[in-house]
């Protein structure tokens, strides 16, 4: 067999995408390997979301040259493949710069992948493609490779048409593309069978969703998580990343109504300030976002709150960013994202003449991941003594910062409100008792981003 390595940078979606690259080269024969030394091809899926995504992706290059070599000299070759959306954004350019690559595949065309490195063998020649043709690729990938784990991620909608000023999601993942509701059901039947407890449903922009139904009428997100719910063996239902325009009242609704959609909402506001947000073409207002979340939480008064920020962007003064720490300390967040705002090349914002300096970026980030930090421990906090279900996905990886120091063997689990739960087990058959299930966990200590239980024996 031959070997794959692959580094993901970025997202769920990203995630998502290399597992499907990865089903379409074991189909061919391949197996993957965890380090890109000994490997036959290496695929780096790329993310352009934020600064240094090209000068990351040219060192990890520079990187797997004395490889490449080494396989050379011994008479056999290594391919090399860059994926995602700096693939899409520098397309040919990343031949020029770096010898290394055979293949250049953007996000909506790697279902070409196999078809791509047939080429490279045969006709000894580089390979692009950075078509879009969203429905073509989810007909053509293969089905998810077995032992796919607990929770599993859905890809239900991609790209964007919302044109948020800082953001190049529009331009590598291409206009918003819902999929049939049909297909994404078959989808998660297929998993359940293979033992999938949770499908956590992604999309750039997943609650614009509108894919066609049986009817060919445009279905909600709400509609679509009620019939992934009526799958006997889906225990729970996720979706991310929202938009705060397309929270329909079906889906706030959907909270309240349908008790395996978990209590968690991410719903990115980037600002709490209103010209900020009007300079970003947000098209919603701080005002707007309180509104929405009075809402959700009338429907569903435990729900866990979550938000991405940007700090610095372009013209943000002294008092926007208080308007920011003010929103952040209004609502109360259980677990958020915060980035200095990073100028894209080809995006408006990046235009402006006003960017804010590096050094306030740096303090107002500093502050703002104080607070939300606060807040996530705070948060925490009040599920010490507390009983709660927790799906377990894996055991604990060995020294991480995550695992407590009993000595034990150790299982990482989701709490229903995302948070990472760490639980002792005696045994390797305990181990195996409880991975891929849910079981009732006694919350003995609550730490700043994860809590540590002791599993509830009946
Ligand atoms: N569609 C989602 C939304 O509307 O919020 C977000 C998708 S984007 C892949 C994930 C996050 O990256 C954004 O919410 C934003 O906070 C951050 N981001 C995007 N562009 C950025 C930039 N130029 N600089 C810093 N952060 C950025
Ligand atoms: Fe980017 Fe999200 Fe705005 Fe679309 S809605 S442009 S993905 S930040």
């Amino acid at each position: 067999m031959k070997k794959l390595h692959i580094k993901t940078y970025g997202c769920q979606m990203n995630v998502f995408d290399s597992n499907r690259m990865e089903d379409l080269m074991v189909a061919i024969g391949y197996e993957t390997t965890p380090t890109a030394e000994d490997a036959d091809m290496v695929i780096i899926n790329t993310c352009h979301i934020r600064e240094k995504a090209s000068e990351k992706l040219f060192s990890d290059l520079g990187r797997l040259r004395p490889f490449k070599d080494k396989k050379k000299e011994q008479g056999s070759e290594m391919i090399v493949a860059v994926a995602g959306c700096v693939a899409q954004a520098e397309g040919e350019e990343i031949f020029r710069r770096s010898q290394v690559v055979d293949i250049i595949v953007g996000p909506e065309s790697y279902q070409t992948l196999p078809d791509l490195v047939g080429k490279v063998i045969r006709d000894k020649k580089r390979q692009i493609n950075l078509e879009f043709t969203p429905n073509d690729k989810f007909d053509l990938l293969p089905q998810s490779k077995a032992g796919t784990g607990a929770s599993a991620f859905v890809t239900v909608q991609e790209g964007c048409d919302k044109f948020c000023t800082f953001c190049v999601v529009p331009y590598t993942r291409g206009t918003e593309y819902s999929r049939e509701v049909s297909k994404i059901y078959d989808d998660a039947l297929k998993l359940a069978q293979k033992g999938v407890k949770e499908i956590y449903l992604l999309g750039q922009n997943v609650n614009a969703y509108h894919g066609l139904n049986d009817k060919k009428e445009a279905s909600s997100l709400a509609k679509l998580i009620e019939k992934i719910a009526e799958i006997p063996q889906i225990e729970r239902i996720r979706y991310t990343t929202s938009h705060p325009r397309d929270m329909a009242d079906d889906l706030i609704a959907a909270h309240r109504d349908i008790p395996k959609l978990m209590p968690f909402l991410h719903l990115p506001i980037q600002s709490g300030a209103n010209n900020v947000l009007k300079g970003m073409n947000r098209k919603h207002t701080r005002q707007d976002y309180f509104k929405i979340i009075e809402r959700i939480r009338e429907a569903r008064p435990d729900i866990g709150l979550s938000s991405d920020f940007i700090v610095g962007f372009p013209g943000e003064t002294d008092q926007d960013f208080e308007d920011t720490m003010d929103l952040v300390r209004q609502i109360g967040f259980t677990q958020c994202y915060s980035f200095k705002y990073s100028p894209r090349p080809g995006t408006p914002a990046a235009e402006a003449k006003i960017q804010v300096e590096e050094d306030v970026k740096t303090d107002r980030l500093a502050r703002l991941q104080k607070l939300l930090g606060e807040q996530q421990t705070e948060f925490n906090k009040k599920f010490k003594n507390e009983i709660m279900p927790v799906l377990f996905e894996k055991e604990a990886p060995k020294k991480s910062a995550r695992q407590h120091d009993s000595g034990k063997m150790q299982l990482w689990g989701k709490s229903p409100w995302l948070q990472s739960v760490i639980v002792d087990v005696d045994s390797e058959k305990d181990l195996a008792k409880y991975l891929g299930q849910i079981a009732q966990v006694k919350i003995l200590q609550a730490r700043p981003s994860s809590l540590v239980g002791e599993m509830i024996v009946n």
